[in-house]
């Protein structure tokens, strides 16, 4: 069977909290503010109560609102599909399986949490939300999530992105957001910028800043996080809970999982659920794939950072490149952020996950490997673990090895077609990010 489609009575019900269940505890989040653990009232200018227990909570499953089911209702559960014309087309004995989130309306994961943290928002009477977004994914998941819960929704997009990627922007106004380019007049952080540079292309980190610092304040509008966070990471559970369902269904069980990590939480939603087997003594492997131009986990430093440029968000022990990073403009694929999340990177630094940086030559040649064979155009950021989990399929076939291999593709790529075309037309160039540019940005690390 190729194909496998879950009944609607298997959406899990209950998000699994890995936070109940890991050998050593974490480090907590630092307030940029006292130099201190944050408090729940700190972080209650920007989050629903609900939110920040979760971010904090050590209760193994949590119940998923009824009102939550309902909307992802709409796409779950997602297939899981043996990529059998994939494997023939590599040559490989290996068995090659994909969890497949570009159904979901924003076409990734990313509205999985979406809509956990717009009804959170919603119930405690709020009803309009401040982010940021990059690539456009984020803020669409995010725009879909609070029209389907009638709450209203600004977006900042990094500028560069808001110029090279005009549909994602009709995709949130269609959902009735707010787009507006960051660096923008909004904010002080945006004005900042915008006097040293009023050509600034802006980036993630301080786009973040300006959807932090209107939340904070007002009183009527939150902000949400579309990865990095516990909480986030929790709500992404769904993914490998169905999936786990799913490989019972066909008798399977996957030896290695891949999963591209920008800030983690498309990886810690396939990967956690089975890393619990793996905590109870099951053989299952988890590797983390990051961009050679991004590589966070692969030659970044476990260390306390700064989560945005303008130091407004709490210090948290993860791997990182340094808040000051910028990948290089020839960078194609997305997983540009420069830290990552701190579940994520305990379970690397615990030993008990893996990580591995793939060039974006190979993202691209399999990623179009992929479309050719499975008919489904992936997200370059997805394309990250097609790449890895065929290398290692390939691996599998030199070494007489036949082995299940599993990787979250975690959305479909048709807004990002001009990074295909970049990669057509030949300017595509690899790049590894020189070890002394990542020891500079490193060096303005905070002393806690
Ligand atoms: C946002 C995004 C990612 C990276 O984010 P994570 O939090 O690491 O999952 C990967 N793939 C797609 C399709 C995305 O939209």
């Amino acid at each position: 069977m190729s194909k496998v489609f879950l009944d609607e009575k298997y959406i899990p019900d209950r998000w699994y909290n890995i936070l109940a269940d890991l050998p050593m505890p974490m480090d907590p989040p630092i307030s940029p503010f006292t130099g201190k653990p944050v408090t729940f009232d700190e972080m209650k200018a920007l989050f629903p109560p609900q939110l920040i227990e979760q971010e904090m909570s050590t209760q193994r499953w949590i119940d998923i609102p009824e009102k939550v089911m309902e909307v992802m209702r709409l796409w779950r559960p997602t297939p899981l599909i043996r990529a059998e014309r994939f494997e023939k087309a590599l040559g490989v004995k290996s068995k090659i399986y994909f969890k497949y989130e570009g159904t979901s309306p924003a076409g990734s994961h990313k509205p999985n949490t979406a809509v956990a943290q717009a009804y959170y928002n919603k119930i405690n009477g709020i009803n309009r939300l401040t982010t940021e977004t990059g690539a456009g994914q984020w803020g669409s998941a995010l725009s879909v999530a609070c029209k389907m819960l009638e709450m209203q929704c600004r977006v900042f997009m990094v500028k560069v992105s808001f110029n090279q990627k005009p549909y994602r922007k009709s995709f949130m106004r269609m959902f009735d957001a707010e787009v507006i380019p960051s660096p923008s007049e909004f904010t002080n952080a945006g004005r900042e910028i915008l006097k040293q540079n009023p050509e600034s292309n802006g980036s993630l980190g301080l786009a973040i800043s300006e959807a932090v610092e209107e939340a904070a304040g007002r009183d009527d509008t939150n902000y949400a996080l579309g990865s990095v966070l516990n909480h986030v990471v929790l709500h992404q559970t769904v993914i490998g809970l169905e999936t786990k369902k799913q490989f019972e269904l066909i008798n399977d069980y996957p030896d290695k999982i891949f999963a591209s990590c920008g800030g983690g939480s498309n990886f810690g939603g396939i990967a956690i659920p089975f890393i619990k087997d793996k905590l109870e003594g099951k053989d299952v492997e988890a590797i983390a794939v990051e961009p050679a131009s991004c590589p966070t986990l692969t030659k970044g430093r476990f260390a306390y950072d700064y989560g945005d440029v303008a130091k407004l968000t709490p210090i948290m022990k993860m791997y990182t490149l340094g808040h000051d990073f910028e990948p290089p403009a020839i960078h194609a694929g997305g997983l540009r952020y420069h830290g990552e999340s701190p579940i994520v990177s305990h379970l690397y630094h615990e030993g008990i996950i893996d990580a591995q940086n793939v060039h974006q030559s190979d993202i691209f040649k399999y990623g179009i490997m992929f479309a050719q064979t499975e008919g489904i155009v992936p997200a370059p950021e997805s394309a990250h673990a097609i790449a890895a989990a065929a290398m290692e399929a390939e691996n599998n076939m030199e070494e007489g090895k036949e082995k299940s291999i599993l990787f979250c593709l975690s959305g479909h790529g048709f807004f990002d077609m001009s990074a295909y075309d970049a990669y057509f037309d030949g300017k595509l160039e690899d790049y590894e990010y020189p070890e002394e540019a990542i020891r500079k940005s490193l060096e303005n690390l905070p002393n806690v």
